[in-house]
């Protein structure tokens, strides 16, 4: 029987992983205040809850089911991660069973070692890839010297790149919760992916937009594919958004970054027309409207990203 039950599990894995081992579903998770978690921490619904210390730092993220928890991103940085490992302990006995990357990028994915194992890893296909490009070597050995806490965490250092890649769409049913994982295309890393919760209405965004602050777009990324990846977004009519870096907000940041790209590719074709170099609009270009969202010293490379779209590269 035992045997049946895992041949069963196996052959659906990829599609459905709520195949239970021997244990049936006990009783609800437990819930905590997101006050005795700590600061940073959100509680957003029952059993899900958020962790990003301010409007700009990485949030990661845990989902508490009667089978064991789905955690998203693996935090920040190592004293993060231990930080959400407690948070996790204090609300379930249930060990972290899975863990969703929404993009490949360090702050989101190097301290999978901290989870995993247990922690099964997903992301999109090419996330594994992804993240080998950015590998520094020797970020652990400098992270070491931060201090002895750190040091301390990072001693076990392992690069552990996701072991499952999917490709467009992945369900998992992890005890009573239904996740949905949506690749979007070229909207922030190599490999981006949205957890959307249905019943629960709970979108995890990844970092296609975030809380007022202007992301550090890479060459690669084009407003087209950023404005899909929202129209995706909106039509999940999600009640609430947590994005890859602050607290969780609603639907409403893919309107504010949607106006805030257009706005800058507007101004950016004005310039162009007249006859502007890159760098000569690079120099030129303001965003008033916007002088108060953070991360001011990367307009730069968000004019680099209006530029290649407007020009279809
Ligand atoms: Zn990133």
């Amino acid at each position: 029987m035992r045997v049946k039950l895992f041949a069963a599990c196996a052959a659906s894995f990829l599609f459905a992983v709520g195949c239970s081992t021997e244990r049936p579903p006990t009783s609800a998770p437990r819930t905590a205040n997101a006050q005795d978690l700590g600061p940073g921490f959100h509680k957003v619904r029952d059993g899900i809850y958020t962790f990003a210390p301010d409007q700009t730092t990485t949030t990661c993220s845990m989902v508490v089911t009667n089978d064991g928890v789905l955690m998203i991103d693996s935090c920040n940085n190592s004293l993060d991660s231990k930080k959400m490992l407690a948070a996790v302990k204090k609300v379930t006995d249930k060990p972290i069973r899975f863990l969703v990357d929404t993009e490949v990028h360090n702050d989101h994915t190097w301290n999978h070692f901290v989870f995993s194992p247990p922690a099964v890893v997903f992301n999109a296909q090419g996330a594994a890839e992804g993240m080998k490009k950015g590998l520094d070597p020797k970020r652990a050995e400098t992270l070491a010297k931060q201090s002895p806490d750190v040091a301390e965490v990072v001693k076990n250092y392992k690069f552990i790149a996701p072991q499952i890649e999917y490709k467009d769409r992945l369900t998992i049913q992890l005890g009573e919760r239904t996740f949905e994982v949506i690749y979007l295309k070229n909207v922030h890393s190599e490999a981006d992916s949205i957890i959307w919760l249905p019943k629960e209405r709970v979108l995890f965004a990844g970092s296609a937009a975030n809380v007022k602050t202007m992301i550090n777009l890479r060459p690669h990324v084009r407003f087209n594919d950023v404005f899909a990846g929202y129209k995706v977004m909106r039509a999940l009519n999600p009640e609430v958004v947590v994005p890859g870096h602050g607290q969780p907000t609603t639907a409403k940041i893919f309107d504010e970054y949607e106006g805030f790209y257009t706005l800058l590719m507007k101004r950016v074709d004005e310039m162009s027309k007249k006859g502007k170099s890159l760098d000569e609009i690079k120099k030129e270009l303001k965003m008033p409207e916007y002088a108060e969202w953070a991360g001011q010293d990367r307009l730069g490379v968000n004019i680099d990203v209006a530029y290649a779209t407007l020009k279809g590269k």
